[in-house]
């Protein structure tokens, strides 16, 4: 099958029997859900952009699996230049949607994956890594979107898995088959896990012996029997739901998505797991995914933030202040903080190295470093943002009102006439052009899409302090110490 248009990709989610709950309920016609439909566009937009020639050299690529063509999405790095370019992809997609577009999570486990299993299958004689093969060449030829699931719940963060009180807190193994295995478990505040046609599971931290049946990965169908998903809410999400109220929603079009999927007793033939009581590699896989995905965040979150920053100056044109010196500078700090990110995104992979298996894999440090900054710039560049902005994104009557026939005024004027005389922009800017402005920066700045600017720059692809911990481990302390030994003549 050649690449799916973004037409054909929601329609085939409509053939999945996918298990989706929202506010108590089994929601039936979840691809339509005005709450959940932004983030179904927002995955579109990687099958859109790949069928537009101007963008065929980011979007695609040739398989390494198949030589066929293939979105980029699928593909397992072959060089440093494919590393770049997918962070250049996701800046674009960043900039196109001003949202998660949540289908990396899938290309970043395809990558740790693929180079794991090889490195399992050299030490034990298993056949994980053939599996995984089967299955990208699978997902590749029928243009799939897969989620890469990692984040287990934890419960006590003190205890390993094997010592929590309740064992579901990790996904594991509860039933051994000469087919295959039983798992039970589930991952939480699961990026775009509605959105994808399938799975693979991974483990969330390294593990010991003990843990043997929490060592687990595996791929499977998103409407696996057994398997469903409670929809996370969003700040002002339901706004989305209002009538005549797409202004005020901010970006009506695009969003990002997380739910949390529960596996309960879901059945994984033996063709699709990828690892299966070998603990010591649990975490390999932590930690290629993590790099990888902190790679990501030097991408989309760069793009996301072209679109704040370009609000951000929008705002300041409407408003009549442009010209302001203040003005002119907070935005050129906005733009040296956003350029820095996608320095250390093109960095980290410019640096990248061949694993064993084949595929490329980023420089874990400079990664790491990366999405270090990123729990921290996309925070300064909002806060300047607002700055710029004003209070009014915040106070502004809702578009009802500026849409409103009632009368108000002692001369039969309506509340939208009133909304629309005071909140006038300068001479040739509409009042709703500025209500759009400042709606969408609230939206960026705190509403349903500040989970993926905001919140998911501090969370996503681990804590700050998962940063630091792999920072420490990478940074050579003790080769700085003997640089300055020999400087300083210290034997
Ligand atoms: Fe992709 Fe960024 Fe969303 Fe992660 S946070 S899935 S890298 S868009
Ligand atoms: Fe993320």
């Amino acid at each position: 099958m050649a690449l799916m248009t973004a037409q054909e990709y929601i329609e085939s989610l409509r053939k999945l029997n996918t298990r989706v709950y929202m506010f108590g309920e089994k929601i039936e016609n979840w691809v339509d859900h005005p709450m959940i439909r932004p983030s179904i566009n927002c995955v579109a937009m990687t099958y859109a952009l790949a069928q537009d020639p101007q963008y065929a050299d980011l979007m695609t690529v040739k398989s390494s699996l198949t030589g066929r063509t293939i979105n980029r999405f699928t593909h397992l790095h072959q060089s440093t230049e494919d590393l770049m370019n997918k962070v250049k992809m996701q800046r674009l997609l960043g900039q196109k949607t001003a949202s998660c577009f949540q289908r990396c999570v899938g290309m970043d486990a395809f990558n740790a994956v693929f180079s794991t299993t090889y490195e399992i299958d050299e030490k034990y004689g298993t056949h994980y890594h053939e599996n995984f093969k089967k299955f990208l060449t699978f997902v590749q030829d029928n243009d799939l979107t897969v989620d890469g699931a990692m984040t287990d719940p934890k419960g006590d963060r003190s205890k390993a898995p094997s010592q929590q009180a309740d064992p579901d807190m990790y996904v594991h193994v509860v039933e051994r088959r000469p087919d295959g295995i039983v798992v039970c478990g589930a991952k939480c505040h699961q990026t775009g896990s509605i959105n994808s046609h399938w799975h693979i599971f991974m483990p969330t931290i390294s593990m010991g012996e003990a843990d043997k049946d929490w060592a687990v990965s595996f791929a499977c169908p998103t409407d696996a029997e057994g398997m469903y998903m409670i929809y996370g809410r969003q700040s002002c999400d339901t706004r989305k739901l209002e009538e005549d109220a797409s202004i005020d929603v901010g970006n009506a079009k695009f969003g990002g998505q997380e739910a949390l999927v529960v596996l309960d007793h879901v059945f994984i033939p033996n063709e699709y797991i990828f690892l299966n009581g070998e603990y010591e590699f649990a975490g390999m896989i932590v930690e290629r995914f993590a790099g990888y995905h902190r790679q990501s965040y030097g991408g989309c979150k760069v793009g996301v933030g072209d679109v704040v920053i370009g609000a951000a100056a929008l705002a300041a044109e409407y408003n009549g202040v442009e010209k302001a010196s203040a003005v002119k500078d907070k935005l050129i700090e906005m733009t040296h903080l956003n350029e820095t990110l996608f320095c250390c995104g093109i960095a980290c992979s410019a640096q990248g190295v061949k694993t064993k298996a084949g595929n490329y894999q980023i420089d874990l440090l400079l990664a790491n470093v990366c999405k270090q900054n990123v729990t921290r710039f996309p925070y300064e560049i909002v806060r300047l943002a607002e700055d710029i902005a004003g209070g009014l994104m915040v106070t502004m009557p809702s578009q009802k009102d500026f849409n409103s026939d009632t009368v108000v005024g002692c001369n039969g004027e309506t509340i939208g006439e009133i909304c629309n005389k005071f909140f006038a922009a300068r001479e040739g800017v509409s009042t709703e052009d500025r209500q759009r402005i400042m709606r969408f920066l609230e939206n960026m700045c705190l509403g349903a899409a500040a989970v993926g600017y905001r919140t998911e720059s501090m969370h996503g692809a681990g804590s700050p302090q998962a940063q630091r911990i792999m920072i420490a481990r990478q940074g050579n302390i003790q080769g700085k110490k003997q640089f300055a030994k020999d400087i300083a003549g210290i034997k």
